[in-house]
């Protein structure tokens, strides 16, 4: 038996004509990993309207490595990579199992590269701190896909395509970003809430190419303007938007949550597809 006829084993509750969503979460702050806040509620609302999952494979803006790595170990360490935040935060364990079956499966899905079966990395800020408002019980299996910085944004935007079986297969496909996100510009006065003209404008030109399904400009995200420069000074927390549209269907619409600014240069808003 092939690894992919093993993932049977995950999807009994799902026929073969159900996809499941795609979602891109913007992931803000570690603090949101632990606080209840609108953010952190919406993560727990979404899951509980969308079906069960039998595993999470999550891009997150903070694995950027040199080659495609997929997390393969049984259980994926919870990894606190972020300084500066009070130790209750450093004190959280997610300690949800891993897949190594399914690492296989989807490294052979993936053609467009050879994707290394990784024992190293573990579960980083850009998942945890969303999965657990999400399925806070740890008893579905999550992995990591790691974003090849060497490549550009229509390399990521393919690679994507290349993981619409597991879909099929119950699995839930999460990119965790921010489409604007520019640290250095953060306001502290706008950090319970706002943004700067610009970020709203960025935000507002994101939307709009994702309803329209103008993924091209989505790709050629350097031709949309001064203020999406602005929003997007380095691509990593960008590029998991493009594995979520990536995965779109003609036929399926996008959905907007946490449609928000914080901190003047971030946005929270996440999309549904499917
Ligand atoms: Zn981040």
């Amino acid at each position: 038996m092939n690894t992919l006829n093993q993932f049977k084993n995950f999807s009994s509750s799902l026929s073969q004509s159900d996809l499941m969503p795609v979602l891109f979460m913007g992931h803000g702050s570690p603090m949101n990993g632990i606080e209840d806040n609108e953010f952190s509620r919406t993560w727990a609302e979404v899951a509980a309207k969308n079906p069960i999952p039998t595993a999470v494979l999550v891009i997150s803006a903070h694995w950027f490595t040199k080659g495609t790595r997929i997390t393969a170990m049984d259980l994926p360490p919870t990894i606190h990579d972020f300084g500066g935040f009070p130790q209750t935060l450093f004190d959280v364990q997610y300690p949800a199992p891993g897949s190594p079956i399914l690492a296989q499966g989807t490294a052979q899905l993936i053609h467009s590269t050879n994707t290394i079966l990784d024992h190293d990395w573990g579960l980083d800020h850009g998942a945890w701190t969303v999965i657990r408002h999400m399925y806070p019980q740890a008893n579905i299996p999550v992995l990591q896909l790691s974003i090849d910085y060497t490549k550009g944004a229509q390399y990521h935007y393919d690679l994507a395509k290349e993981l619409s079986a597991l879909r099929k297969k119950g699995v839930l496909i999460l990119g965790s970003g921010n489409m604007v996100h520019n640290l250095r510009m953060v306001s502290w006065e706008m950090i319970n809430g706002g943004g700067y003209d610009w970020a709203i404008t960025a935000n507002e030109k994101f939307k709009q190419a994702i309803l329209n399904k103008n993924h091209k400009s989505l790709i050629n995200y350097h031709t949309l303007g001064s203020e999406v420069m602005l929003g997007i000074p380095t691509p990593e927390h960008y590029l998991p938007l493009l594995y979520t549209i990536g995965l779109q269907n003609e036929k399926e619409e996008a959905t907007f949550f946490n449609d928000k600014a914080v901190g003047g240069s971030l946005t929270m808003t996440s999309v549904q597809v499917g």
